[in-house]
Parts: C-alpha cells; structure tokens; sequence
C-alpha cells in the first residue's frame, strides 16, 4: 500500500485477514492521513434513490458499491474492537452516519497488519512504481532511511489521498485560481499516486474538476487548528455574495457546493449573511452529533476575520461595503430574496432561492468575509468497482489498485463521503488483489 490512510489502512488489514503480508509506505512522520484530522464521521448515502439525488451524474458503478458496502465497513470498524456511535439519519440531511475512533481504529488495524509479519515503514520517499515488460506493476521502489529500496508485490495499492495540495494539478483540472485557494488537508496528499497511476498507463476519472471541500473565515490562514473548528457547515442557511454584491449559487445545496463555486467569483472570496434565527438555531447548535458546538463567528471575529454587525439591515450593508462589495446591489440582493422568500414570484434572482429559505427577519444580523478550501478533489485515476486502475480503453493495469481519494469520479458535484470511500473501496481492493492468481504467488506480499 502507498499511503496509510483511510484507504491505505483499510486495504492493508483487508489483505492482512486473507492471509497476505502487507508493507504499507507512508510519506508523513505519523500514519493517518487526512482521516486522522477529520471529524470520523463514517457516512454515505442511505439507499440508491438518495444516492442518485444527490450525484446524478456520480460514477454508475462505484456509487452504488458505496452504498452496499456502507454496513460491512461500519461492521469492519467494530470487528477492530473500536467504538462506533450510535447512528443517525439525517447526516447534511439527508445521509445515514455514525462517529467511529479513527485513532484507534487506525491503532488496531496497524498491529494486525505488523502481528502477521507486515511492515509498515513512515517517512519513505521518492516512491515509485516498478512495471514488468507486459505492463504489470510488481512493486516499488522508494527511499527510507537513506537507503534505496526495490520491493517485490503481488499487487500494489495506491492510497497517497488526493491531490489538493499540488497546485499544478488543482490549477490543470479545477482551473484557474485553485492553485492558491487554502489546502484543508493533511499537507502529503500532493498527487502522488495520481502521477505514479497514470505514469504506469492508468486514464483519468471523470469530474477531475469538482471537490469536497469547505468555506472558511477570510482573511484567516488555513492551518489545521481551524479545520474543524472554523468550517461554516451552517452557510446552507445564509445568503452568500460575491464582491458584487449578487448571490451566486442556491445555498442550500450544501457548503461544499458553495466552496466550489466561491472558487469561481472574483478574488475568491465572499460574504455569508445569516439572521439572529439562523445564528441560534444552526449556527450555534451542533452541526452533527459530537460536533464541536462554538460561536464560529465570534471566534472568527476575534482571530481577525472580516466579521460585521449590526441591528439593522442598513447598517449591516455599510460595514460590509467597506470590504470592496457593491452596496447598492448587496443592498438589493437582500431585499429581492426577502420577497421572493415572501412568496413575490416576479423577482429575478441572480441564484435560485433555497427550497427553505432563511430571509433576514431577526436582529441582529451578522456578515462574515468566507474563502474557498479544498480538502480532496473528486477527480482521481480511473477505477473499476474493484478499484483496479483502468486504461483508456477501460482495460485494468495489471498488479494496480487505487482507493479513497486517489480514485475518482464517483462524485460530482455534490459530497456522500470521504472516510467511507478509503474503507469500501480499501477492503474490495484488498479482496479483488487476492482474488487474481497472477497477484498471488505463495506468500508474496500485497503492497509495494
Ligand atoms: C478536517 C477534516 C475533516 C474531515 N472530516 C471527515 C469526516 O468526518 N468524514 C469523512 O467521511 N471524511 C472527512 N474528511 C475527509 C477524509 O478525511 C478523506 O476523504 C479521507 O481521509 C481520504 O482517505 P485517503 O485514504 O484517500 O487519504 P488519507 O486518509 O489522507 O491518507 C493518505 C495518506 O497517504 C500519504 N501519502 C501521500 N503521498 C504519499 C507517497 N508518495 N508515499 C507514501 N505515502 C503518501 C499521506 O501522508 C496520508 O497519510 C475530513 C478531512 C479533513 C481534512
């Protein structure tokens, strides 16, 4: 395994049960990747309707994978002997979720991995792929502890979690911009596997130019001590501008949406206004069971975002002016919402109005300048449902797996998980990788 992640980890202990010996490479100091910063939240779509609903135009095949193989990695959790929450329902909504102990789960699975005479190296670099005459993968070589080492392996897995943090290949596939947008991630996942993929004969997914990612306070550096603390979940009940002064996406359909098309308005940045109601009802509740519950604005505010206000929707609309946002058209945007939101069906809107929409009613109102943050692009190599790197011409390349954020176009526009897809896909990489005779000679190893 390349990456010992979500979806690094996952296969590795998958490939560990059915009696292979692993050697996991991880480039960071510590194991765990993004995951080991996220929330730990396992959750996905409830059933193939919502699924569809939600990613209309996801990958046809690994969705639904996504959606079968949900209860068997929340059993996968369990059987580490690691805690999972009791489960809810309503995850953004409309998602089925629970909280898991990535910590300890990440603990279990790695003694499991190093009981059965695995290896599990940190700090390796400059990993690269080794490739047999007839194209198929057989192992890697990479560098650990000043040494150069070439190991041999049935299969190899690539589980390097995206490539956000590489700014050739956010500005190539996302476009222009993405490249300087805050990086919400663990800072390895720089396109690593990606690269290694395509350079062994691997194709691109689809939806190379969408990802998941989250608005936080501007101007704030995007440093992890603020990836949970500050994301804005509740920005699905605000009125998101731009510098213009003009909605520009239909809010409601989530932060992660609204993250990517900030990306799109000019200097990236917006403006998020919400109502005392939204404030005590979303704002300062929980945004999922065992969130952190703070006054993300108040806190914004006193580390030195743009934060504004005021008692009365005019005076709200002159302190956000002196950001450099239009204020004739702020001012309009507000009151054209409103009466759309009132039921008047003859207002042009620049953005569609959220199906529930939350109008400015209750004093006082609050503003907050938000940036755009990407966490894991939804583009990656190109996989079939065994997460079996494909060619061009769909036709897998032989010995090579990719999972979790490496592998892509299961999603495209909106969001049904991250952690989920490392331990599905991880644990099917895993069984199909053993599966394959040519990948399993007596006791070789899976992994490179
Ligand atoms: C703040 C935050 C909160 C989140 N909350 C949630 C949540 O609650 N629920 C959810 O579903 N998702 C959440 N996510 C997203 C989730 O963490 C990721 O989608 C998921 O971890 C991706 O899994 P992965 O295995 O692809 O990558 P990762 O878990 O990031 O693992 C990739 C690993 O590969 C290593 N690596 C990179 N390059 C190399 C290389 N060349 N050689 C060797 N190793 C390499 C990296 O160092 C890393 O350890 C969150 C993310 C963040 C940052």
């Amino acid at each position: 395994m390349v990456g010992a992640g979500a979806g690094g980890l996952a296969a590795a202990h998958r490939a560990t049960e059915l009696g292979a010996r692993v050697l996991v490479l991880e480039k960071a100091r510590r194991i765990g990747g993004s995951a080991a910063l996220s929330a730990g939240i396992l959750w996905t779509a409830p059933d193939l309707d919502v699924l569809r609903r939600i990613q209309p135009d996801g990958d046809p095949v690994l969705g639904p994978l996504l959606v079968a193989g949900y209860e068997r990695a929340v059993q996968d959790v369990r059987d580490a002997g690691v805690a999972v929450s009791e489960e809810w329902d309503d995850h953004l909504e409309w998602g089925r979720a629970c909280k898991i102990d990535i910590p300890g789960l990440f603990a279990a699975w790695s003694k499991s991995v190093v009981a059965a005479g695995g290896s599990i190296l940190t700090e390796v670099r400059d990993v690269d792929l080794v490739q047999g005459d007839d194209g198929r993968v057989t192992g890697a070589r990479f560098v650990h502890d000043g040494e150069r080492i070439t190991a041999q392996a049935g299969s190899v897995v690539l589980a390097t979690g995206g490539f956000q943090g590489d700014p050739e290949l956010t500005q190539t596939f996302i476009g222009h911009g993405a490249d300087t947008i805050g990086v919400r991630s663990n800072p390895c996942s720089v396109g690593d596997g990606f690269r290694m993929g395509r350079a062994a004969g691997g194709a691109a997914s689809r939806h190379l130019s969408t990802f998941y990612g989250h608005t936080l306070p501007s101007p704030l550096p995007v440093i992890p001590e603020v990836f949970l603390r500050l994301t804005l979940y509740f920005s699905a009940y605000g009125i998101l501008v731009n510098r213009s002064g003009r909605r520009f996406t239909d809010e409601s359909l989530g932060d992660e949406v609204s993250d990517q098309r900030l990306l799109l308005e000019r200097d990236h940045r917006g403006v998020l206004i919400w109502d005392d109601s939204v404030q005590r009802e979303r704002a300062l509740a929980e945004p999922y069971p065992s969130g952190m519950v703070l006054d993300r604005f108040a806190e914004a505010r006193a580390l030195g975002a743009r934060a504004a206000e005021s008692d009365t929707l005019e005076g709200l609309v002159e302190q956000v002016s002196t950001w450099g946002v239009d204020r004739a058209a702020l001012a309009r945007t507000l009151a054209d919402y409103s009466r759309a939101a009132d039921g008047d069906e003859d207002i042009a809107l620049d953005a569609p109005l959220p199906e529930r929409p939350s109008p400015l009613h209750r004093a006082p109102f609050r503003a907050l300048e938000v940036q755009p943050c990407i966490t894991i692009p939804f583009g990656g190599l190109r996989v079939d449902g065994d997460a079996r790197v494909l060619d061009r011409d769909d036709r897998p390349v032989p010995g090579l797996h990719a999972v979790g954020a490496d592998a892509g176009g299961a999603q495209d526009l909106r969001y049904v998980g991250g952690i989920v897809f490392g331990l599905v896909f991880g644990r099917r990489a895993a069984d199909a990788a053993l599966r394959s005779p040519a990948a399993r000679p007596a006791g070789a190893a899976v992994g490179a």
